[in-house]
């Protein structure tokens, strides 16, 4: 099968630990992506909500050093099994307010930048804000995005926020780690998507990736693998089947043992099958959707 992951921050954990990214004991690792006949990887430097300034850009690019490194030694293994890495920056704080450092991250490779975390920042407010919404430092962000052709990418950002970016911008954009709220049984997630937001990114031909994290994932006592048949039915439902992908957020959250490492995919695939979801739609989920995104984007 081919995997196509629009969320993990396995290069950070890498950077923190001193793990190698070929191979370790983390959710993701080179040497089990190896099952894939494709693998396409979206690797996000997360920004924590404690840095802010130069400190900020200063990790992110220690951890954009570490990353080349990495691809730099598993170059032949990576080409040899069809592995593609797509680097991410997962929050906005990152620039420190200047936009000259959006050039910067252009220039070394970034490719979407998740606005927030889940504060604020000079951009917007981040999930576990209320109010705010996006600055209009943020509005230049988001147009001058639009621009290099970077993605912008919504998890994480408060609902106000959300629909600022919304009537800031009529390109497509994505939520790469976000499951739909589901208002009968609150799980407590707050930074879940409304249909409503659903539906925005859906209309405008992004992407939703779902998330496997087990807070954002599962109802009490809920199996994962049919958390995620659940889930992404939920997406489906408002008319998402070609906006519904993988965002797994490995090495980034508690995932259930079901699903805790990418070589546990295959099975995850094989479920899905059996629930009744064709090959063609499958092969979409996991793979297609995000690849005809980003073709489209030229990302
Ligand atoms: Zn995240």
């Amino acid at each position: 099968m081919e995997y196509y992951d629009l969320h993990c921050d396995t290069i950070g954990e890498c950077f923190n630990t001193g793990k190698a990214l070929f191979s370790n004991d983390m959710h993701i690792s080179l040497e089990k992506a190896e099952i894939f006949d494709a693998y396409v990887q979206v690797f996000a430097i997360w920004i924590p909500d404690v840095m802010r300034g130069e400190e900020a850009l200063d990790h992110f690019e220690k951890c954009a050093d570490y990353y080349y490194e990495q691809l730099k030694i598993n170059g032949a293994y990576m080409k040899k099994h069809a592995i593609t890495p797509i680097l991410s920056v997962e929050g906005g704080a990152v620039l420190g307010g200047s936009l000259s450092k959006l050039y910067r991250l252009h220039d070394r490779g970034v490719k979407l930048m998740t606005l927030t975390w889940n504060s604020s920042n000079e951009i917007a407010s981040g999930s576990h804000e209320t109010g705010g919404g996006l600055t209009a430092f943020g509005k230049e962000v988001v147009k001058e995005m639009n621009k290099l052709k970077m993605t912008v990418d919504v998890s994480h950002l408060n609902r106000k926020s959300f629909f600022d970016v919304a009537r800031c911008t009529d390109k497509p954009f994505i939520a790469s780690h976000s499951n739909l709220d589901d208002p009968r049984v609150p799980i407590g997630a707050l930074r879940s998507l409304s249909l409503e937001q659903a539906r925005e990114i859906i209309n405008r031909r992004g992407l939703i990736g779902i998330n496997f994290c087990k807070d954002f994932l599962q109802r009490e006592g809920e199996d994962c693998f049919e958390a995620v048949y659940r889930r992404i039915c939920e997406i489906c439902e408002p008319g998402g089947e070609n906006a519904v992908a993988f965002g797994s957020d490995f090495d980034g959250c508690k995932i259930d043992e079901k699903l805790n490492s990418i070589d546990k995919i295959p099975a995850l695939y094989d479920f899905l099958h059996s629930k009744g979801f064709n090959e063609d739609f499958l092969n979409k989920l996991s793979y297609q959707n995000a690849k005809n995104f980003f073709k489209f984007c030229n990302a």
